[in-house]
């Protein structure tokens, strides 16, 4: 067996020879978009440097069992929070993180720390941590999870290994999608693989949570409301969006890739081009992004939401 992991050949196969020679660096820098599968891929290593057989990760020695039941005990998770913002993960519990790194390993010859969202580290807490990931003790193997590479401090990423990974073509999406969900119909997994810009964790959501079905059923009819120039139904449709910020943003998010998927595919049939509708894309795509600023930085919900609706039908 080896990695499971949809797309990015280039990072499987970088992995997969890292595994081979069995040459750690003391820290690798997964980063890329939302969704694209850091995390999955990183636990994946994790799990390879940790298992006991030849070929690595093999899901059935003693250690692969431990991890894939998240009880491994050399193997520790650490979540900063990133609805808590910077305040996630203090410099006490870097701290604590620092002394358990220098207790030998349980089991095997390492000991693995996956921090998850670095890009949220305040600064105090990053620079505590900071000394430990330039010369961790020899038993020590950290994995850096982030949304971008530029978002955490230099004189950590130039420690680290960088690892990118990149959204999936659509067709790969597809197919990903359709061994998990094959009770779907073909139509809405054909929709999702596109809605989801490549980010198989976002394809995941959509179908498997009831959030994520209720964001593609809103956003739905909100491009219905706007492709039919009908303001009052798209208000009906947005106003209760005003209760959950989470929602709006997510709703908004899908609602730009519908509006893309139809941009796109009027660009490709020239003969039926619709005019108005690619003029006003621009402003569409505007008005999302000032709302979404506003809304996240707080702002007025019911005022936000209205007047996205005047702008975005004002012609
Ligand atoms: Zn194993």
């Amino acid at each position: 067996m080896s990695f499971d992991f949809c797309g990015n050949e280039n990072v499987v196969s970088l992995l997969n020879n890292i595994i081979k020679n069995q040459r750690f660096s003391h820290a690798y820098l997964f980063y890329g978009e939302e969704g694209v599968g850091k995390k999955t891929i990183a636990r994946q290593f994790a799990q390879a440097i940790l298992c006991k057989n030849q070929n690595k990760p093999c899901t059935e020695c003693d250690s692969c069992k431990k991890f894939l039941s998240k009880n491994h005990p050399d193997y520790f998770e650490i979540g900063m929070d990133s609805s808590k913002g910077k305040q996630g993960f203090s410099v006490g519990d870097a701290r604590k993180l620092i002394e358990d790194a220098y207790i030998k390993p349980n089991e095997g010859s390492y000991k693995i720390f996956l921090l998850n969202n670095v890009d949220t580290l305040l600064d105090a807490s990053a620079n505590t941590l900071l000394k430990t990931l330039e010369e961790p003790p020899k038993h020590v193997i950290f994995l850096l999870i982030s949304g971008s590479r530029s978002g955490i401090l230099e004189t950590i990423s130039s420690r680290c290994v960088p690892v990118g990974i990149y959204p999936v073509e659509a067709e790969i999406c597809f197919n990903e999608i359709k061994n998990r969900f094959n009770n779907e119909n073909e139509k809405q997994l054909k929709l999702v693989s596109k809605l989801c810009e490549g980010s198989i964790g976002r394809a995941i959501f959509y179908l498997d949570t009831s959030v994520g079905k209720e964001v593609l059923s809103i956003s739905e009819k909100l491009l219905q409301a706007y492709l039919d120039n009908n303001e009052l139904r798209f208000l009906q449709v947005v106003a209760p969006l005003e209760d959950s910020l989470e929602l709006s943003l997510e709703v908004f998010k899908c609602f730009l890739s519908r509006i893309r998927i139809i941009m796109n595919e009027q660009i490709k049939c020239e003969n039926n081009l619709n005019v108005g509708f690619l003029n006003n894309v621009d402003k569409v795509f505007e008005c999302v992004e000032r709302s979404k600023k506003i809304l996240i930085g707080n702002g007025n919900k019911k005022l936000t939401i209205s007047r996205f609706c005047a702008e975005i039908f004002q012609k």
